[in-house]
């Protein structure tokens, strides 16, 4: 191709909104545009690294021996209804009605096609096991779409359905995709972690989410450095590294705090350390109309999707109780207790608070904490666990010291089992002819996330460095001055001999500043950089590895040897 017929729109500044290096780039690049809030075309050079990075994706999930169909993103209310998402998946469902007054959500995700489409598909046993994907574009109202494609309104997911006869198959398909996704993004040349993740209402250990690390990443991974421990923030389980010492009980004391409002401000008032001061934090379900006070150890935070799991809900329905809400409970804001608190509040006590003797609590009463309170002699509660785990904690595999890190979630596996082919009636005749529901799984990838990611992770001071599987061209030959008939008629002669041999390459024709030429390239991370100048009558180029950043001197035959062999390895 002939950078003169292209559309190269690179920018020497990104604009404002723009804060992570990543979506700075692909602007500045002109791989992308923004076209409102979330929502972006792919130009020339961005569509052609999408496509390939689709393509790879493709491979794998075929080579897994899935089978890929495109359905549509409008999707009909009923479905919805059926499953019970209609009511249940609140404003980032983008509804709309048809002129006949029929209504409809555009799709942010597929379980409710994909689980009637094989319903009417599958009948018999023999036709499972059963994996069907697509690449297709999903939408979500975000409440804060930012950085550029990572959180979009409107994004490209791969999506990926399993059916099967028994949790058997089931554990067989899942497995399968996790070794399939390991292959998917190392191909694309991710660094990732694979991570234990929540699963909701549904429970166990069903899902998984690979992560790209990145300091943007908007995840916190927990994980272990000695057994490889490794689970998302809201999933990841630890046990304290501080502990004390179980005493006599004492007698519960009401003392005066007045003005002390901080856990901080406490412990020290009260001469006792933060860890034996307890947190009490009441939480309203929104969906199911309860009210549960949790209880952590004051230097721990509450982790509130294990609030929503424990309460039945989802992290989108719960919410703290209000002032108001409190003082109708029989509390009051900042003095919140589980001793004579309401009834109608349930009690929920974290592992480590269970463990603790003679602690600090709220009075329920304004200005007054109790001290020398105890769990089962005071109080009661479901004891389980509420707290947010973080680094410096211990391990609960192994008890060593966990770490913390940052990651994108560029992927999730799931364990669905029969949450969608139970209401929506998808089921098969098994040997006997008995009719039992499928067995499901899940798989997404965020392929434009992922796109993003990568970026995130190569790129340097002048631009991205694109690996070479995913480049949107593989070479770039730039002479100094094409109007130079030397170094015009060696450039055109390399660009035949490299686009022979199946070499993506573009030869920069174009009347500009050497200098401005190469930045163009250097910013869009074309991997190979081929400059043509003052020795082209020798045959002498110089090669820039964009990896790299050094020029090397080399004939053009070597360095169009040198090309193809790469890509040849691909
Ligand atoms: P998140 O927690 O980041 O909102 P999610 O867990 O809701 O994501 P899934 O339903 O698991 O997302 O969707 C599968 C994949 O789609 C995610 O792993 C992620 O890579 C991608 N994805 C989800 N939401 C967005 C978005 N708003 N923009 C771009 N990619 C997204
Ligand atoms: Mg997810």
């Amino acid at each position: 191709m002939k950078a003169s017929k292209m559309i190269i729109p690179t920018l020497k500044e990104a604009p404002n909104e723009a804060v992570i290096a990543s979506h700075i780039l692909m602007l500045r690049a002109g791989l992308i545009k923004k076209l409102v809030s979330g929502v972006y075309n792919f130009l020339p050079m961005g569509l052609r690294t999408l496509h390939k990075i689709e393509n790879i994706i493709r491979e794998e999930m075929d080579r897994s021996g899935a089978q890929e169909i495109l359905s549509s993103a409008m999707q009909p209310k009923e479905l919805w209804v059926e499953s019970g998402r209609w009511s249940k998946y609140g404003p980032e469902l983008i509804r709309f009605k048809d002129r006949h007054d029929h209504e409809y959500c555009l799709g942010p995700t597929h379980e409710e096609i994909f689980t009637d489409l094989v319903k009417d598909l599958v009948k018999s046993y023999k036709q499972l096991p059963l994996n069907i994907y697509q690449i297709q574009t999903k939408y979500r109202d975000e409440m804060r779409p930012r950085f550029g494609l990572m959180r979009g309104r409107e994004f490209i997911m791969k999506d990926a359905y399993s059916f099967d006869v028994d949790e058997k198959g089931l554990e067989a398909s899942y497995q399968n995709m996790y070794e399939t996704y390991k292959r998917i993004f190392d191909r694309l040349g991710i660094n990732y972690k694979i991570v234990l993740a929540d699963t909701g209402a549904i429970g166990g250990n069903g899902s998984h989410q690979f992560m790209a690390l990145s300091d943007v990443g908007e995840s916190t991974i927990v994980y272990c450095d000695h057994c490889h421990y490794a689970a998302d923030e809201e999933k990841a389980t630890s046990i304290a590294a501080i502990r004390y010492e179980k005493e006599e009980f004492k007698d519960v004391e009401e003392v005066l705090t007045e003005n002390k409002h901080t856990i901080e401000e406490i412990s020290e008032f009260l001469n006792v350390p933060a860890g034996k001061t307890v947190k009490t934090m009441i939480y309203y379900t929104e969906d199911n109309k309860t009210f549960g006070a949790f209880l952590v150890r004051g230097d721990y935070e509450v982790n509130e999707i294990k609030v929503a799991n424990a309460l039945n809900s989802s992290e989108a329905f719960i919410r703290l109780a209000t002032d108001e809400e409190i003082l109708s409970l029989g509390s009051v804001q900042g003095f919140i207790g589980p001793v004579n608190l309401n009834k109608d509040v349930k009690i929920f006590v974290d592992n480590e608070v269970k463990e603790l003797t003679n602690f600090v609590v709220g009075a329920n009463k304004k200005n007054y904490h109790l001290i020398n309170v105890n769990f089962q002699r005071d109080f009661d509660g479901v004891v389980g666990d509420y707290k947010k785990a973080k680094a410096g904690d211990l391990c609960p595999v192994c008890h060593q010291p966990l770490k913390s890190e940052r990651g994108i979630e560029v992927g999730q596996i799931f364990k669905l089992q029969t949450k969608y082919s139970l209401p929506m009636n998808c089921v098969y005749l098994n040997e006997q002819g008995k009719s039992l529901p499928m067995v499901m799984g899940c798989y997404g990838i965020g392929v434009t996330r992922t796109f993003q990611a990568m970026i995130e992770q190569h790129h340097d001071d002048d631009g991205i460095v694109f690996p070479l599987q995913v480049a949107p061209y593989h070479a770039v030959i730039v002479p100094v001055n094409y109007n130079d008939e030397a170094q015009k008629a060696l450039a055109e002669s390399i660009y035949e001999k490299l686009s022979s041999q199946h070499v993506e390459t573009v030869l920069d024709d174009r009347l500009l500043k050497i200098g401005f030429k190469l930045k163009d390239w250097e910013l869009i991370g074309i991997p190979n950089i081929i400059i043509v100048g003052r020795r082209a009558s020798e045959n002498i180029i110089e090669y820039k590895d964009r990896k790299i950043n050094d020029k090397v001197e080399m004939s053009s035959d070597e360095v169009v040897e040198k090309i193809v062999n790469l890509v040849k390895a691909l």
